[in-house]
């Protein structure tokens, strides 16, 4: 089995487009849709979603909950979602680091081998980009190397700035 750093690829673009076995969405608690790539998810997926998700009853900071891709090329999206920056003494790290774990056992128990994320957190709610970057490579290193989990993860970056931080973190671990 291949360690983690070999097991993760970076990507530029919209995660809406990527024909993968599971996409994670940034959501808000409600999981009724919202701005960012929670939006461009909704939109791309088709009122289908709504619905579903309509019938989970929320989810919670630092949890995940999984639908259909409708419309998507993915087979399935999972809905996780993120802690709101508050300078860094509320537990953010922790709540994040949940999202990137409790994400992963999902796809996993739904059998999916290629899994895309978002860079969570880091749009409307403020997470530094440098620190979120660091906990989303270590936490997805961490699982894959203790479960032995056999899935390509892609870490979705929507610009070539977000793309080199994920390089840097990568690299790192690497090395480590
Ligand atoms: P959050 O509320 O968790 O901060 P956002 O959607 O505001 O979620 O932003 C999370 C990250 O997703 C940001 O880095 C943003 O640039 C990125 N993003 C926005 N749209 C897309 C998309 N279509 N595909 C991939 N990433 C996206």
């Amino acid at each position: 089995m291949s360690k983690a750093p070999d097991r993760i690829r970076i990507h530029v673009g919209d995660i809406t487009k990527l024909d993968v076995d599971v996409i994670v969405n940034a959501a808000n608690s409600s999981l009724l849709g919202g701005g960012g790539v929670d939006g461009a998810i909704h939109r791309a997926a088709g009122r289908e979603l709504e619905s579903e998700c309509r019938m989970l009853n929320g989810c919670k900071v630092g949890d995940a909950k999984i639908t259909k891709g409708y419309k998507l090329p993915t087979r399935y999206v999972i809905h996780t979602v993120g802690p709101v920056w508050q300078g860094g003494g509320r537990g953010e790290a922790e709540l994040l680091a949940s999202c990137y774990r409790k994400s992963l056992e999902l796809a996993a128990a739904n059998d999916c081998r290629t899994v895309a994320f978002p860079a969570i957190s880091t749009g409307v709610y403020r997470y530094p980009k440098d620190e979120a970057t660091d906990i989303a490579v270590g936490t997805i290193g961490t699982f894959i190397d203790e479960k032995n989990m056999p899935a390509t993860v892609i870490f979705c970056c929507f610009d070539e700035q977000t793309a080199q931080l994920y390089q840097r973190a990568v690299a790192a671990l690497r090395e480590a």
